[in-house]
């Protein structure tokens, strides 16, 4: 009897926490979560079986379609989704030299159009001119991973970095590099919504790898503009650490 009632309950509360993943769907705020939340239901098939990236850009930068076939693959690649749309369109806001997180936030808010369905979970990615205003003098920001489901690109800089003489023909790896680390902070890396089985949590340096040459270094998101970091042939894979992670939370 005691049993059947213990079963009882954890019936109960496993009801409810999928309920209420479920309202958050219905009432349109489960975009509105914090980073790696969405981890589990970005890998896997257990809640959604598509996904559905929307990407809006302001005039001049566009993601380049390299760029959107890499992140397409990518997804293939690293999740268990069957179906996969990206859509891009033009946004039409007033540009600034430089953005908050508080400042994208409200971008999102006013011009995101897909949300997450019953079978279909909704990305949202932006492209902004302009820099981070979290920028510091030397270290300057490509990306920035800040709700469950939600990044921006600062395209601008990245292809102040991009363009380069040093770079050269290297433009796309740069951009498809920083897209790929950003969606995955979305898959909860590192040690943000995907529980780590090795230690190679750079906590120091926030949700990111210890391996130098793995795609979640935290220097893949920060150029420096006296040292640049990047010089890379091709775009930097995850290494075998975060690999394990994002397999043992439903990914592939
Ligand atoms: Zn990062
Ligand atoms: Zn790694």
């Amino acid at each position: 009897m005691k049993k059947l009632f213990k079963y009882i309950l954890v019936l109960n509360v496993l009801i409810i926490s999928c309920q209420s993943e479920d309202d958050l769907v219905k009432n349109n705020s489960y975009h509105l979560k914090e980073v790696g939340y969405s981890a589990r239901d970005i890998l896997s098939n257990e809640k959604f079986t598509d996904i559905f990236v929307e990407i809006l850009y302001v005039k001049d930068f566009k993601p380049s379609n390299e760029v959107l076939a890499s992140f397409k693959n990518f997804i293939s690649e690293r999740t268990f989704k069957s179906n996969i749309n990206i859509e891009t369109k033009l946004i039409d806001i007033p540009l600034e030299s430089s953005y908050s997180i508080n400042k994208i936030r409200s971008i999102e808010d006013e011009n995101r159009t897909k949300f997450s369905t019953e079978n279909e979970l909704a990305i949202f990615i932006l492209y902004l001119n302009g820099a981070s205003s979290n920028n510091e003098e030397d270290s300057l920001i490509l990306g920035t991973a800040y709700r469950n489901t939600s990044f921006v690109i600062f395209k601008e800089t990245t292809d102040s970095f991009s363009d380069s003489n040093l770079f050269g023909e290297k433009n796309t790896i740069l951009e498809s590099a920083i897209v790929r680390h950003e969606f995955s902070h979305l898959l909860g890396l590192v040690n943000v919504g995907t529980p780590i089985i090795e230690n190679h949590h750079d906590s120091a340096n926030g949700a990111h790898c210890t391996s130098e040459n793995c795609l979640m270094y935290y220097k893949m998101e920060r150029m420096n503009t006296v040292v640049n970091f990047f010089d890379q042939e091709k775009i930097p894979e995850l290494d075998a650490f975060c690999l394990q992670d994002l397999r043992s939370n439903g990914g592939r």
